[in-house]
């Protein structure tokens, strides 16, 4: 087993206990084992991952930190700042300054300024766009100055609660059974989650036939921090601004497509893709001069029917997988997170220690608390790529108003704008 470059904590040997051990170190698991080094700095935490972390630098990086960039919105950059890795984070960022929502060749829109909205922003900005394969090593570095202790490779391969709590089994590269005792067990083991099928959890779930096509595009000219959100017979377009590399302008390109299309598209060449897209998307973010290599996600809804039990908490994709189309999933973890570590925080190491009832009404009051946030923004996530994928009349005549609305109503931007920016709700 590779002890994780981290500076807290001995190491662990073939059987140890901890607090909390979160399975699965991608996005959701190290913001969570952040999240509680910050407000429960006493709690010891264990962060276990099957795959070399991104610190590590060994292929192949972990399925959070590929080729794709994220929407943080600017409630998740106040929680980032209060973990104090924005000064870093924001050298990685693209600013949002606007967003542009759109329904091509209907000449309907909705433009929306952060300099002219004074709610729902962060210094200024509605969010941010880091791609992932940089917003990893800034996690895993924060991490290394925490007593989180990370330990990779470590593919649980089992899992049994006793009276104790949660006991966790994975073998070392030697082949020797390691067990570690926890008195929280947090899955953050992805979509389809090993760990869930294991306990019985069961997950319901909406295919949508469709795939998101994600690239890197080059701009012949500055996008200006404008994020576009472009309806399309097609399917619907998000163009995201990116920092510039070597003096190139950039933007993340997340085009939603029905499932039979997206093969043809990906086999597309480069010139040949980048062509599509301009002909799709049109000329609002001037010329599109490249494309890089295109990565392709199956998109369905899929939600863990069970989000805690006694000694178990689900987070991330394995609790609640979205449609990317709004940009909310990896946002929508980040408050769960805040709220479990700050449910957490005070007395509830003691209680999760005692694994009395008390410990159970904490998970449920956890539980409770995030219901509200999380129904609004899975049906959010959800009727968008609905709404804008109709043909029908009515639907589009709807949508068309909608996005005059934005325009013209302050109480109709205000909800856009609260959901989208990531304040909860
Ligand atoms: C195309 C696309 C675009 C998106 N854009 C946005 C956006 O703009 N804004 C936004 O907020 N969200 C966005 N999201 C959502 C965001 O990507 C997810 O919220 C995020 O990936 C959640 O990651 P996770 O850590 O839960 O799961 P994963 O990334 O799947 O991580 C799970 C980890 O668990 C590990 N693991 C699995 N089994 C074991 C085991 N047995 N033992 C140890 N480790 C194990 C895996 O190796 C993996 O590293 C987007 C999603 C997609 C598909």
């Amino acid at each position: 087993m590779v002890n994780a470059t981290n500076s807290g904590g001995e190491k662990r040997t073939a059987d140890s206990r901890v607090d909390v051990a979160i399975v699965g170190g991608g996005m959701a698991g190290a913001s969570l084992a952040l999240m509680l080094a910050h407000y429960c700095p006493d709690l010891q935490v264990a962060l276990l991952e099957q795959k070399p972390l991104p610190a590590s630098g060994i292929q192949p990086v972990l399925p959070s930190f590929d080729t794709r960039a994220t929407a943080l919105a600017a409630g998740s950059l106040q929680l980032f700042e209060q973990l104090g890795l924005w000064p870093e984070l924001r050298t990685y960022c693209a600013p949002i300054n606007e967003i542009h929502v759109s329904d091509r060749g209907r000449g309907v829109g909705a433009r929306l300024s952060a300099a002219r909205e004074a709610r729902a922003q962060f210094q200024g900005m509605f969010g941010a766009v880091v791609e992932n394969a940089a917003l990893g090593p800034v996690l895993y570095r924060a991490l290394a100055d925490t007593s989180v202790h990370a330990m990779a490779p470590a593919d649980v391969q089992r899992v049994a609660f006793g009276e104790e709590g949660a006991e966790l089994y994975w073998r070392d590269d030697a082949g020797a059974e390691q067990r570690l005792r926890a008195s929280l067990l947090v899955a953050a083991d992805g979509v389809d989650s090993p760990l869930c099928r294991q306990l019985g959890i069961e997950t319901e779930r909406v295919d949508y036939h469709q795939r998101a096509l994600v690239t890197t595009v080059g701009l012949q000219r500055d996008h200006g921090g404008v994020a576009y959100e472009r309806f399309t017979d097609s399917g619907p377009m998000a163009l995201l601004p990116l920092p510039d590399r070597e003096g190139a302008h950039r933007a993340a390109l997340v085009w939603t497509c029905e499932e039979e299309d997206a093969d043809a598209l990906c086999a597309l060449d480069s010139d040949a893709f980048v062509d599509r897209v301009q002909r799709t998307f049109g000329w609002r973010a001037g010329r599109l001069v490249r494309s890089g290599a295109v990565a392709s996600y199956r998109l369905s809804l899929s939600l863990a029917k069970e989000q805690w039990r006694r000694n178990l908490v689900l987070v991330g994709n394995c609790a609640h997988f979205l449609h990317p189309v709004a940009g909310q999933g990896f946002n929508l973890t980040l408050r769960d997170s805040e709220a479990l570590a700050r449910a957490l925080s005070g007395d509830g190491g003691r209680l999760l220690a005692q694994n009395s009832s008390a410990a159970l009404d904490l998970l449920e009051n956890y539980g409770r608390e995030r219901q509200q946030d999380q129904q609004l923004t899975i049906g959010f996530s959800d009727r968008v790529p609905a709404l804008f994928a109709s043909g029908n009349p009515l639907v589009r005549s709807s949508r068309q108003l909608g996005l005059l609305g934005l325009n013209v109503a302050p109480p109709l931007r205000t909800s856009f704008l609260s959901q989208a920016a990531g304040f909860g709700l």
